[in-house]
């Protein structure tokens, strides 16, 4: 084992007169969108997380108290009150403080039995998430019905279709989900207020309304946000942007609220947009949906939502804006399922973003009188009600047409049948620009055996689609299909069933739209199939003629297939390996690391080996004789990185200190750190002479690791790689198409990247490797990438290396990604590359 780089470092005496000729270009102007609130894209690279969060909150009782008669309505739980927080962010804007939600539900619950309260999990800090259920009240035997019906709709349409007990039994099942942008906060208020007028009204349409349809309410997706005044939840998390990644628990209660909820129609309360905003959005719509059924119930409802608001009488509330109606194209669009209502779409419901209008949040937060925060909070607060009301009345009016649209949804996906063309002038306003659809194909197949590139990550992408309620089948037969033998055991996507669009947006590569409209809302690719690391086959006409069984769950992958007494070899081609490496490390097991990349464990710990390969799925092989290469361990990384990227790489199981400028300043301990992580919050040009000395003993040999711009501007002020980094646009984003080198990190990469604000390198200096370039080709396979007013954009990055690797003058083992393989814990099979960066950085 090599000396202890601590050791190494206090004898060394650097000087750092070296100045490369290294350059930044900058970034392109762009015009923001005027209705563009940030979320964590390009913004996210500013601030360095700090964030450290802990299960930390005890409630007053440890337990909730369920309740008895579970299986009908009402199904009351005396949910558990969390101590009083005095500092909570909605008391000074007169809303209901978080700890202040469970005794008035648990006091709704006493006085009505229209009311069920249930906890559905718990936010990143242990606050518990509700579901309140307000419906009439259902025997056992009747909510057994409903729940009979609702399966049928899904499962055997036509049957459904033509059961008229349904069509008059079935209760509209209508969803509200408030608050998932933690300040944002009165959609809650609103929820609250409607959930205790059904609750305890006496109008003989409104208890009408209760037997006809079951309103169910999220009534704080972020609790930890609405506490702490924050958009994102407590790990730095836009909870709404991670619908079909699921990393967060704050976005999987909800998805499976929604999954076992099945609405008609769903409303995202939100702030704070100036004017009242209600969806739906503008061009480019999303292309899997069957948009027809969609767009006429959305397009009325929204007008009634609209009616509503003018009623209220405030001069602020006279109008809405539906952006399909007033937006132009790109302003407002709903093309990626990272929304919740887009994500609710795809399990058939009519989902709609609502913005409140007044902002109370950020700098009016904290400047505006308490009075005019109170009279914006109250005026918003009405106008979610209202809006929430109004969706429910819409809800209830169309009760019958609704139920038949959904079901029409899912009978389209198991027939097979083509998205319908919609005509112009289908709603007021419907266009050519309004048109996107696709040809979905007929099955998708991820291959077992050797076709796979990583067993792990296939099954991580099968347990994914069946949690997001797609069909997956296991072939019990070896078979043929387009040409290509498959393994029994492949898992088998035959898109002839329900869900059939949340399937395809979730596997297909998508689309390149850069060409559609002039900017975008949020990301625009996301291809699942092409990012999670597994190995996707599309087959577009031919459905697989084999024998499958439905999987529950994909099967296990791990094992060790060496005989006893035999080193053992594992390749880093997956998170799932980089956290057995890491795992093993930990453990005080000597991972030895190869040139190619390939970790070797002795066959002494070959019992600690087993245990992680069950763990993690990863599969040993028998390592070749010879040389077992130098001593890994468990990496020491300081990391100045976005939130994401910290809760991936503690994910990953590396030892991650989070640093800044500031904590470099305030003398940060370099001397047990391996490797430097630099992709936010980290000016070199910043530092004080101290801290930039204690820096260059540690670059002496100390490895870096850097992402985008900010980590680029860091390697050319601190003079590492000889390398010029040529910025894109900083909203361009999508997937792109990339060629592997043979260095350390491009080896065995996937032929895909993501990138969110693309950088390139040029000007490569002498030892500096091309690890990763962009496909000659043209490399943007989906997404939304316009060159900038210097035109530089896909065509001038198409052959230009996007990732770099090299050994700085200083000493340091250096990697520069210009592309995004951490991007919000999403591009799950690109973070091995990432991996083999900083373990090679760390070996030093
Ligand atoms: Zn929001």
């Amino acid at each position: 084992m090599a000396a202890p780089r601590s050791v190494r470092r206090a004898v060394l005496v650097v000087l750092l007169a070296l100045v490369l000729p290294v350059l930044t270009v900058p970034a392109q102007a762009q015009t923001p969108s005027a209705h563009r609130d940030p979320g964590n894209g390009a913004e996210r690279s500013a601030a360095a997380a700090t964030a450290v969060p802990a299960r930390a909150l005890v409630a007053a009782e440890d337990e909730n108290r369920r309740g008895g008669g579970r299986q009908g309505y009402p199904r009351q739980t005396e949910l558990r009150v969390f101590p009083e927080e005095p500092a909570d962010k909605a008391v000074k804007l007169g809303l209901l403080p978080y700890h202040a939600i469970a005794p008035k539900l648990n006091e709704l619950q006493q006085r009505s039995d229209r009311v069920s309260a249930e906890v559905i999990g718990q936010s990143t800090l242990g606050r518990d998430l509700y579901l309140v259920t307000v419906t009439a009240p259902e025997t056992a035997a009747q909510a057994r019905q409903q729940d009979r019906w609702r399966e049928l709709i899904e499962n055997d349409p036509r049957a459904a279709a033509r059961d008229r007990a349904l069509a008059a039994g079935y209760k509209a099942p209508v969803w509200i989900n408030a608050n998932i942008h933690g300040d944002e906060w009165e959609g809650t208020d609103g929820a609250m207020r409607v959930i205790e007028d059904l609750a305890t009204t006496t109008d003989p349409a409104e208890v009408r309304l209760l037997k006809s349809t079951r309103i169910y309410f999220t009534v704080t997706n972020n609790p930890d946000g609405r506490v702490a005044g924050t958009r994102a939840n407590a790990a730095g998390f836009d909870v709404n942007r991670d619908h079909i990644t699921s990393t967060q628990p704050e976005s999987r209660a909800v998805r499976d609220v929604v999954i076992g909820t099945q609405p008609l129609v769903m409303l995202d309360e939100h702030g704070y947009t100036g004017t009242t905003l209600i969806e739906p959005g503008t061009p480019p719509h999303g292309q899997n949906y069957e948009y027809d059924l969609y767009l006429k119930h959305a397009y009325e409802n929204a007008l009634g939502m609209e009616k509503a608001i003018a009623g209220l009488g405030h001069p602020e509330t006279a109008r809405a804006d539906i952006p399909f109606r007033d937006f132009p194209p790109g302003e407002w669009d709903d093309w990626p399922p990272i929304f919740t209502p887009m994500y609710a779409i795809y399990h058939g419901a009519v989902g709609h973003t609502v913005e409140v209008p007044l902002r109370v949040n950020r700098t009016e937060y904290d400047e505006l009188p308490v009075e005019e925060l109170r009279r914006r909070s109250g005026i918003n607060t009405d106008v979610a009600a209202s809006t929430i009301t109004a969706g429910i009345a819409y809800a209830e009016a169309n009760r019958r047409e609704l139920i038949a649209d959904q079901i029409e949804v899912f009978r389209r996906g198991w027939a097979g049948e083509p998205q319908r063309e919609i005509p112009d002038g289908y709603v007021p306003g419907f266009g050519e620009e309004d048109r996107y659809s696709v040809e979905f194909p007929r099955a998708y197949v991820i291959p077992a055996g050797d076709a796979q590139r990583s067993a792990p990550a296939a099954a991580r992408l099968v347990d994914h689609l069946i949690a997001n309620d797609v069909r997956v089948t296991r072939a019990l037969h070896p078979f043929r299909l387009a040409g290509t033998m498959y393994p029994a055991g492949s898992y088998v996507v035959d898109m002839h069933q329900p869900k059939r669009g949340l399937a395809n947006v979730i596997l297909a590569e998508g689309k390149d739209i850069s060409a559609d409209v002039p900017r975008m809302y949020d990301i625009s690719g996301w291809s699942l199939g092409l990012l999670w690391g597994a190995t996707v086959d599309v087959s577009r006409e031919q459905a697989p003629k084999v024998r499958t069984t439905p999987a529950a769950a994909a099967s296990p992958t791990g094992g060790v297939d060496a005989p006893g007494g035999r080193d053992l070899a594992l390749t880093v081609a997956d998170g799932k390996d980089v956290q057995a490496v890491n795992f093993l490390a930990g453990q005080g097991v000597a991972v030895h690391r190869q040139d190619d990349g390939t970790v070797v464990v002795p066959a002494s710990a070959r019992r600690q080996a087993e245990a992680a390969a069950e763990r993690f799925g990863v599969r040993f092989t028998r390592a070749p004789s010879g040389e077992r290469g130098p001593v890994l361990g468990r990496p020491v990384i300081a990391a100045a990185v976005s939130a994401d990227e910290l809760f991936v790489l503690r994910e990953l199981g590396f030892d991650v200190r989070p640093v800044s400028t500031r904590a470099l300043n305030e003398g940060f301990d370099l001397t047990a750190v391996d490797a430097l992580f630099v992709s936010a919050g980290l000016s070199y040009a910043q530092l004080t002479g101290e801290a930039r000395q204690r820096l260059a003993v540690f670059l002496a040999d100390g490895g870096v690791v850097t992402r985008g711009a900010t980590g680029a501007t860091f390697n050319a002020e601190a003079a590492l790689l000889p390398v010029t980094a040529v910025r894109g646009r900083s909203d361009a984003n999508g997937v792109v198409s990339v060629s592997n080198g043979e260095g350390v990190v491009g080896t065995g990469s996937p032929g895909h990247a993501f990138v969110y604000s693309p950088l390139w390198f040029t000007g490569l200096g002498s030892g500096v490797v091309a690890e990763q370039r962009y496909a000659e080709d043209g490399p943007l396979v989906a997404g939304h990438w316009l060159p900038g007013p210097a035109e530089l954009g896909p065509a001038q990055a198409a052959g230009e290396a996007s990732v770099v690797s090299g050994v700085a003058g200083a000493g340091a083992r250096t990697v520069l990604f210009g592309t995004e393989p951490l991007f919000r814990g999403h591009p799950k099979g690109l973070y091995a590359q990432v991996a083999r960066a900083l373990y090679w950085t760390a070996v030093g």
